[in-house]
């Protein structure tokens, strides 16, 4: 049973996701002018959404081999387990990308991430809505 899993391919997508992320962040952080920084903030949301679409579904590609993998030893026919386990670690490694992606297209939006216990707030708050500790804005 054939892995249908392209190592290349998930290394240049991990790469393009983190350059995306970082260019985002950069290009929504050098704008010049208020109006031009705000269509940027736009541009970065636009590329950082397509990030997370494009790293939810090579998710679900991943967790589609990993299931095959599965099935295939359901079925009498064992699979190499070292195979499934490195599927399932890049998963893992997918999803902190994911995690990561989300978390800066939400502070492109304003959300603010507390110092001291990592809770979400919304923009408005002035201290932690779970610890109570003062909210910094970059
Ligand atoms: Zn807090």
């Amino acid at each position: 049973m054939a892995i249908r899993f392209d190592k290349e391919v998930w290394n240049k997508l991990l790469h393009r996701t983190k350059a995306t992320a970082a260019g985002a962040a950069e290009a929504a952080r050098t704008g010049a002018a208020i109006v031009s920084q705000k269509a940027e903030e736009t541009l970065a949301c636009a590329k950082l959404r397509g990030s997370i679409r494009e790293l939810k579904e090579e998710i679900d590609s991943q967790l589609r081999s990993a299931g095959e993998l599965v099935y295939a030893t359901h079925k009498g026919n064992p699979s190499d387990s070292d195979a499934l386990q490195a599927i399932l670690e890049r998963v893992d490694a997918l999803n902190r990308d994911l995690d990561d992606a989300q978390r800066e297209l939400k502070i492109l939006k304003g959300v603010l991430f507390c110092d001291a216990c990592g809770a979400e707030n919304a923009a408005t708050n002035v201290y932690c809505q779970e610890c109570g500790q003062p909210l910094s804005r970059m």
